[in-house]
């Protein structure tokens, strides 16, 4: 029978990942079903039970249910006990789910490897302080940077986060207002790039040097990165190649064969670049 496997979130209709799962699949010769599934916002707990009881293997959770995924699983990988977010759930053998978070090693390895940009001691902003920053600090701060400033509109949210991971690495946690120096990277991971909106930034945080990354991805360059272009940064990347590489360590995860990602990514631009 075909193993069944499905993302959940909401808003979901945006969502590459059952192509790029489906994709994978066919790489690696894997019987697989992938699905996008739209869940209200109250009914995470509902749908997750639904869909392991009907013989679900794996499922993807994306804004804004990565914390109820976390509370939901029965075992954790390391790195989704330290971030408290999940992205991925597996089926064990014994029916209980494994909890994974892989959106950190996939946005380190877009950054280092894909866009070969070294981290070691540079200085690092993370916009926003939800499910996807828990996710990427802990990898962030294995990469041994100068520091990451967390900066996010519910200000209390980024002392926490920082104060949680403090013992890693040099993180602080401050409003917007508050940052003004200009910053070797900056990642957006706010989701105020999914309803067309910029966080309330000082230009001031970007210098010529600047990379800009936003998680985001879509077919045109998003807000923020617009935003970053116009300030003078020196480039930006979208959350295409983050998608990619975070979805082939969930794979891993699942089927314990990784796929291979450089010739799908290209694809996915090559389209956008048509459209
Ligand atoms: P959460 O819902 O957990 O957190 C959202 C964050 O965005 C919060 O910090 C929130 O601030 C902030 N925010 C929301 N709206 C605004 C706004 N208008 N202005 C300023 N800040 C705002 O979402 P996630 O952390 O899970 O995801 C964040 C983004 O990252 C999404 O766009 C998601 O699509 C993207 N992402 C991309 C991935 C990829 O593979 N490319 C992987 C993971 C995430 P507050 O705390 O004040 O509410």
């Amino acid at each position: 029978m075909t193993d069944l496997y499905a993302v959940v979130g909401n808003p979901i209709g945006h969502s590459k990942s059952p192509r790029i799962h489906l994709e994978f699949a066919a790489e690696t010769k894997q019987d697989l079903f992938y699905k996008a599934i739209l869940v209200p916002l109250d009914g995470f707990d509902t749908e997750a039970k639904r869909f392991f009881k009907h013989g679900g293997l794996g499922m993807n959770i994306t804004v804004p249910f990565k914390e109820d995924a976390y509370r939901f699983a029965d075992e954790y990988t390391p790195r989704a006990q330290r971030a408290q977010a999940v992205n991925t759930l597996k089926r064990l053998d014994d029916g209980r789910l494994l909890a994974d978070n892989t959106d950190g090693a996939g946005l380190v390895r877009d950054i280092t490897v894909n866009n070969n940009i070294a981290l070691k001691d540079k200085r690092i902003l993370l916009l926003g302080a939800g499910g996807a920053v828990r996710g990427v600090l802990q990898p962030l701060l294995a990469e041994q940077p100068n520091c990451i400033v967390i900066a996010n509109r519910t200000v209390n949210k980024a002392e926490q986060l920082a104060e949680d991971f403090a013992d890693l690495g040099k993180v602080s946690g401050l409003g917007f207002a508050d940052v003004d120096e200009p910053f070797d990277v900056i990642i957006n991971a706010t989701s105020a790039s999914l309803s067309g909106e910029l966080p309330p930034l000082n230009p001031s945080i970007i210098s010529p040097e600047t990379v800009c990354y936003d998680m985001m991805y879509g077919n045109s360059a998003t807000v923020f990165n617009q935003w970053a272009t116009e300030q003078g940064a020196k480039l930006t990347i979208d959350g295409l190649g983050m998608l990619v590489e975070q979805a082939a360590e969930a794979f891993f995860l699942w089927r314990g064969v990784r796929p291979s990602t450089a010739h799908l990514m290209k694809t996915l631009r090559d389209e956008r670049r048509t459209r």
